[in-house]
Formats: C-alpha cells, structure tokens, sequence
C-alpha cells in the first residue's frame, strides 16, 4: 500500500544524481523567484506569493543533516538570484535572503533536528509542520518589518503581512508535497477519487463564478475533509496544489470571494493564502490522524490475529461455557476444545460462526467442576476421564470463573494427558514385575541357601566320622597297598571337609564369623599364605613371588582368620588359573587410609562384563566351566563379605586375555584407632 516519496526515493539515489535534481531544484526556484519577484512586487515589498519557499525547505528536509545548511544556503542564493534577475534593488534583495535562509533552517528545525524524513502519517509531525511554518513565516515577516522601518516605511505600511502568509501556504501546501508517499492511506476507489476531484472541482468553480457573488470560501471545506478521510497521502497533497494554483490564478484574474470592491488584487491574494493555509494545514493534519488511527488499530488487530491464532491452535484445549439455569452452554471453544468435547473442529457447523452453542449433558464429566465454580468456588483443579480427543482420555481440568462480571461464565482448561497417563502405568507396571521377580528370585536364593546349608550340615557328621576313623586307623599297623589306600581316603576325606566349610560358610554369611576386627600384620600372613600354597604351586612349576614392597607392610585392620581366608582364595585362584611354569606375583602400594595388595597371574583372564560377576555366588565364568577347572565359585564371594566386614574392598583388572589383577584393599590401622 505504501510506495516511495519524493524524499524517501531520493534518500536512495547516487551523490551524482542528488547533485542533479538539487541543480534542477536551484532552477526552478530561481525561476519562480524571478516570476514572484517580478510580478507582485513594488520596491520595498516582498512577494505575497512564495513557493519557492515551500521548495527549498523541502529540499533541506530531504538533505542528510550535514548537509542542510548547505542546501538552504544554495537555495537562498538561487532565490536571490531570481530576485535580483526580476531587477529589485540588490541591497534590499541580499538582506531579504539572508532573512529568508535563517527563516528556512527555522522551519526545518521546527519540523525535525534528527535528520530523519518528516512522515506525514504522524499526527506530531504534520502538527509540527503547521507550527513551524507559523513561527517561521512570522520570523520573516518581522526580518521584513525590520528592514522596511530601516527604510523609512511608515510604522502602519511597514509590517508585512502579505509575505507571512505567502509563506504560511506555502511551507504547508507545498513542502508536504516531498514526503507524501505515493498510495499511502488511500481508501477511495478509482470512481470515488474521481468525485471527489469532480466535486471539488465544480465547488471551486461556484465559489469563484462571478454569478455568485456571495462570499462562501468556506464551501470546499467539506470536500478537503473528503480528501484527508479517504485520499492517500499523495492524492491529498497534489489536490492541495492544484487548488493553490487554481484559486491564485481565479483571484488574480479579479474573481472569487477574495476580491471585493475595497481590496487591491494583492491584498486578495493574500486572504486567499491565508484560507488556503488553514485548509492545507488542517487537512495534512487530519490526514495523519485518520492515518495514524488506521495503523494503529491495523496493529492491533495483527496483534489480536497472532494471539487468537495461537489460541485456536494451542495444545491445550480451552472452553468458555456459560450457566443458563440449569444447562451448561459452550458457548466459545479452540479447535482443542471442540476436539475435548468428542467433536471434529473440521465440521462445517464451526466454521460459519466463532460462537458455538453446545449444551453439556447433565452426566458430562465437568458438570461438577463447572457447578461448585458457578456455585462461587474461586477455581476447580483435578483429572478427569472424557470421551473426547480420540477416544476415551485422561485430561487434567481446570475451571475458572471468566473475568468481568458475567459471574456465570467459566474458562475451562483442558489438557489431554492420556498418553502420559498410558506411559505411567506401563512403568509401574514394570516396576511391579521387577519387584516380583526380584522377591522371587531373594525366595529361591533363600531356599537355595537353607538347602545348601542342611545338606553341607548332613554331610558334616558322616564326614567327621570317616575322618576320625581313618585317623584311628592310621595308628594301626598297615600293608603298604592298605596304607596308600588310607592316604587317598585321608586325602579325599578331607577334601570334601574343606568343601563342606565353605559350602556352610557362604550359606550362614561369612561376615557372621569375623569377630572384632583389630590392628593386624598384614606382612606375616602374605607370607604364611605362599608358604602354605607352594607346594600345590610346585607341582605345576608355578612360583609365588613375593615383591619387595609387600614384604615391609604397616599393619592393618582385621582378623588373622578372615585375612587368611581373603589371601588364600585369591592366591588359590591365581595358582590354579596360572599356566604351568608362569609366575604369581604379590606387590602392594600404602596410602594413609589404605593398603593395596596387587595379585597378578598370567592366566587366562577374565572378559571385562564378568568382572563384578565373578563376585557372585556360584558364579563362574564360562572358561573356568568349560575347561573344568576345579571349583564350587564360592570362594569370590566369601572374599568379598569378609573384606565388606572389615572395611575393605575387592575389584579385579582384565582385559580377560592376558592375565588377572585382583586388587584387595585393606583399611591401615591407624585411622581405626588412632591411639595405637
Ligand atoms: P572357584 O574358583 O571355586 O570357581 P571363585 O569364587 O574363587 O570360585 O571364582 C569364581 C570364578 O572366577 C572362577 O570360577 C573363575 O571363573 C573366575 N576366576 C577367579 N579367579 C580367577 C583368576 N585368577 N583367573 C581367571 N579366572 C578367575
């Protein structure tokens, strides 16, 4: 709707084109300066007709701010020239100049000192236009007064009235010209324009036809008020200039109602000037508010366009229903909300109107929500089950009374939560199968354990029995074959001794067994233990090696029983899993807290996934079973409730090709007890 003004195309042009049109400008205001000057005025006087003026200010207004004084300078000069080419005397026309450049940086001043373009769809700037073309025509006018009483005018000829109103016109009918954009605010159609310039027209022609002779200059006031509601800000401004130019020439020609009997040619000119103000200042005016308003609102219903978009579109369903006795009516709802009341929003029913009309049936489930709030409770919160959305939905509901003071209008909220609903109880059902199965499985580790434990105790009584016996028969007199016999049943016997303790062990907790941990030599035991295994160790080549730093070690927190215990299992292991011929190495590393204890074996590793399994009861990995190695995969999970019971820890490293480390951890006994 808005195209380019003269002033904002020209913002836009190359310092080569600006300089042209100002060079064309300069002309043409010197052109009409040497007509002005030439025509209306006697020596002494100034012209009662001045667009040159309008031009030039235009021209500074269009100017960058640097640059306007320039601009007003050369067009000060050009109106001299024009002045002095009409041969008025130069001294006169110099000081008349200078007056009218300062009058003109006057008017611009006024009009903007932000170096911005003038927008004649501001109520404030058109305003400011009107009134710095006041103050500045009469600045001139009294720069004129000056000069003239300097001459010896009399006092009641000198005033010069006649210019003060010449350039009142045309700052205001003229310089608005440039900043009119071409279409803006036009709201007449083509065959309305032309009406309204036919009527105008035809006004004019009757305000001025020597037939009437009646003095009604007031008649095209109401097609003016045309202009300024319905023209755009072009259409207005050129009909504005073509009445100046029309209703001058009619005057001049001695017609009109500006002409009288008494009055000379230019005294009507200048009554003239002074109408064609107050109508050119009033219309711009009235133009920018009309325009003004017109955006505004525009902006607000854009405003109101996005929010009821957003609205209409949101997630969450909203409903306004009104209580009309007992009924509930919908009587606004968004898409969401139609879908919340199991309707389709795509229906044709909707679209003809924003207000609906559905009444609730009395069992819908917001009837009791929407009762207590139409009943006077503030607000309704709470979940409610609705055939609505697609299909049976869980939906979180608020209700409020609607502001203002229809009391029985409530806001209903709704947002469909059904998916997030089906999604809790899908988890806490599989919490629920969790829980169960993990009872299930405490219940059968249970049992398994009572089992474990009656069957090692049945065993323990017949085995005690064949021990005591081969004891005793061993202090008989024997054949060599009896007494390798009763070295294998010794040897066998008590084998399975060994196996039925740790059976029963890990069935009763081990940790039950560690009695009042105490500071400990860690040191001895390291030692006792390798002892104690070489010869297993032996018989396959494999050497415990004892490192030096494992030799000197601060004491530790435990009991010799559990420690014994902890070191033979995991010294055991990494024998029985060693290679023939390869070495088992024992260092350690001490810290303030702790001691570590490293236990390597080039054995064959254990896969990263089994290194917190191997720590479980039974647990063996799927090389120890298939090789067969001997062994009940007990003795790792001893080790670790015997450490728990005496504030260590267990862990192993193993990329699970090459070899074991297990680390044991020990708490140093002086941060138990710092006293010893
Ligand atoms: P067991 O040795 O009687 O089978 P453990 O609880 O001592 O029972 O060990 C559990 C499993 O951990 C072993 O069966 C074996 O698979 C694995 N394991 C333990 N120590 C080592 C080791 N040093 N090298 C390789 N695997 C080991």
């Amino acid at each position: 709707m808005n195209g380019a003004s003269l002033a904002s195309a020209a913002r836009r042009w190359s310092g080569r084109q600006r300089a042209l049109a100002l060079v064309a400008a300069l002309v043409v205001i010197a052109g009409l300066s040497t007509i002005s000057g030439s025509v209306f005025v006697a020596p002494l006087t100034t012209a009662n007709f001045a667009p040159a003026s309008g031009i030039v200010a235009a021209a500074v207004l269009m100017a960058r701010r640097r640059s306007r004084l320039a601009v007003a300078a050369a067009g000060g000069a050009a109106i001299i020239a024009g002045n002095l080419m009409a041969g008025l005397p130069a001294d006169f026309v110099f000081i008349v100049g200078l007056i009218r450049i300062l009058e003109i940086v006057l008017f611009c001043e006024i009009v903007d000192r932000t170096g911005r373009l003038p927008r004649l769809d501001s109520v404030r700037d058109t305003v400011r236009i009107v009134i710095g073309a006041s103050v500045a025509s009469l600045f001139f006018a009294v720069g004129v007064t000056v000069v003239r009483l300097a001459n010896e005018v009399p006092l009641d000829q000198a005033f010069a009235n006649d210019s003060f109103v010449a350039h009142l016109a045309s700052f205001a009918v003229v310089t608005p010209l440039a900043f009119a954009r071409v279409g803006q605010g036009g709201r007449a159609p083509a065959t309305e324009i032309a009406a309204q310039w036919a009527l105008m027209a035809a006004t004019l022609g009757l305000v001025f036809s020597p037939l009437i002779g009646l003095p009604v200059a007031f008649l095209p006031l109401p097609l003016f008020a045309w202009a300024a509601l319905r023209l755009s800000a072009f259409g207005m401004t050129l009909q504005m200039l073509a009445v100046s130019i029309a209703t001058s020439a009619l005057t001049l020609a001695g017609w009109g109602p500006f002409n009288s009997s008494t009055a000379s040619d230019s005294q009507a000119l200048t009554l003239l000037q002074a109408a064609l103000f107050i109508f050119a200042g009033s219309t711009i005016v009235l133009w920018a508010k009309r325009v003004e308003d017109e955006l505004r609102i525009e902006r607000a219903a854009a405003k109101d366009r996005v929010l009821r978009r957003a609205v209409e579109q949101a997630q969450t369903a909203f409903l306004l229903v009104e209580r009309i006795g007992d009924a509930y009516i919908v009587v606004q709802a968004n898409d969401h909300g139609i879908r919340a009341l199991g309707m389709d929003p795509e229906n044709e029913f909707f679209s003809a109107s924003s207000e609906i009309n559905i009444a609730l049936p009395s069992d819908h489930p917001l009837v009791p929500g929407l009762a207590e709030v139409a009943d006077g409770r503030p607000r309704w919160q709470g979940e409610l089950v609705l055939d609505a959305f697609t299909g049976r939905a869980d939906a979180e509901v608020s209700i409020e009374r609607a502001t203002g003071d229809q009391s029985d209008v409530m806001s209903v909220e709704l947002a469909d939560v059904t998916a997030q609903r089906r999604e809790d109880r899908r988890l806490r059902a599989l919490v629920d199968r969790e829980r169960a199965l993990t009872a299930q499985y405490q219940e059968l580790s249970r049992q398994k354990d009572d089992f474990v434990a009656s069957i090692s105790h049945e065993l323990r009584t017949p085995l005690s029995s064949i021990v005591g016996y081969a004891e005793a028969l061993e202090e008989t007199e024997l054949d060599p074959m009896q007494r390798r016999f009763l070295d294998t049943i010794t040897r066998n016997a008590g084998r399975l001794q060994e196996r039925v303790e740790e059976l029963l062990s890990a069935a009763k907790r081990a940790a039950d067994s560690v009695d009042d941990p105490h500071p400990l030599a860690l040191s001895p035991l390291i030692a006792d233990v390798a002892d104690d295994l070489r010869p297993v160790a032996a018989a396959r080549r494999v050497e415990v090696v004892l490192e030096g730093s494992s030799l000197e070690l601060p004491e530790i927190i435990g009991t010799e029983d559990a420690v014994t215990r902890v070191l033979t299992n995991i010294v055991g292991n990494a024998v029985k899993f060693s290679p023939d011929g390869a070495p088992v190495t024992i260092s350690a590393l001490v810290d303030d807290d702790t001691v570590e204890l490293f236990v390597r074996d080039s054995g064959p590793g254990i896969p990263p996934a089994d290194h917190e399994r191997v720590f479980d009861r039974f647990y063996r990995t799927e090389d120890a079973t298939a090789k067969a190695t001997p062994g009940t995969g007990l003795g790792l999970s001893i080790v670790r409730t015997l450490l728990d019971a005496i504030d260590g820890s267990v862990l192993v490293e193993s990329d699970g090709r090459t070899g074991s480390t297990f680390v044991i951890r020990f708490a140093r006994a002086r941060d138990l007890d710092p006293a010893s």
